[in-house]
């Protein structure tokens, strides 16, 4: 999954936000169009590295930023799709420009199939209507080979209010392909935000534990981020090996934890925040 930053910008300022603030954030000239497709076809020869999952070729990540402000989306998604034809296209997106459904449409029209759309639900609540009403315009105008799916970003508050927006999410989104529920990396914004850096895993595997029966009714639930050991066992088999390798951490004493190979381990900057005290084969 080779993640390709398409637009740094965003205009919505997220607590759990992992890139930074910033510099970071002004569109520069190597994200116009004809650079991220020159790019796009230099690492599809091998001559190009991106900064995130560079080995993997079974699909393109769109990320940002915000992918769907870059001016010139539905060309992009176009070129990208001509370039890559059969690989799964990800869109990763708080989804607040696609209630336009006209938007929406042509967006889903440009990306082919197959393609899926991962809306953000876990945004600030002044505009998450607009992110419940792209979603929909989604699952309402996809084609065959084309899915949507939800992601929900864990901080003490979006934590909080968790169980009603599963609720919400299962009654209003019908057939999405997937729930995401991710602990925050803490980079970037959120090494600023009190709401990430005071969420502690355990913390948080505890209230999904009591959520699990009502996320699953949203969608099939899978936990990214999480090490294995902080779940208790109706969640173990929904965590996902989400991180590179380079990101993370073992302690000593997760030295001969059965579990080690299915877990993802323990991200550099948790470690570097709340220790490893947490962790126990
Ligand atoms: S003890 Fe270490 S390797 Fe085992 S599940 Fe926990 S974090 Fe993962």
């Amino acid at each position: 999954m080779a993640d390709v930053a398409v637009w740094p910008a965003c205009d919505v300022a997220c607590a759990f936000c992992s890139n930074p603030a910033g510099e970071y954030r002004r569109p520069l000239a190597e994200h116009s169009l004809p650079s991220l497709v020159r790019r796009l076809t230099r690492w599809k020869a091998g001559l190009e590295r991106f900064h995130k999952f560079d080995a993997a070729r079974d699909n393109v990540t769109l990320t940002g930023g915000e992918p769907t402000l870059h001016p010139r989306i539905l060309p992009l998604l176009a070129a990208v799709r001509r370039q890559f034809p059969g690989v799964l296209v990800r869109l990763l997106t708080h989804g607040r420009r696609l209630a336009d459904a006209s938007f929406a449409k042509r967006v889903l029209e440009a990306a082919g199939a197959p393609f899926e759309a991962a809306v953000n639900l876990s945004g600030p609540e002044d505009g998450l209507e607009r992110s419940f009403a792209g979603a929909l315009n989604l699952l309402c105008l996809r084609r065959p080979g084309q899915r949507v799916s939800a992601r929900y970003v864990l901080t003490r508050e979006t934590l909080g209010r968790l169980g009603p927006l599963a609720a919400k999410m299962a009654e209003k989104l019908p057939g999405l392909s997937g729930l995401a529920v991710l602990f925050p990396e803490f980079e970037g914004r959120a090494l600023a935000s009190p709401e990430a850096l005071g969420l502690r895993l355990t913390e948080a595997a505890t209230v999904l534990e009591d959520l699990a029966p009502a996320l699953s009714k949203a969608g099939p639930l899978s936990l990214y981020h999480f090490p294995v050991c902080v779940l208790g066992p109706r969640l173990r088999p929904l965590a996902a090996k989400t991180l590179d390798d380079a990101k993370v951490v073992f302690s000593l004493a997760c030295r001969g934890c059965r579990r080690r190979a299915a877990c993802v381990g323990i991200h550099k900057s948790y470690a570097r925040v709340a220790g490893c005290g947490e962790f126990r084969p």
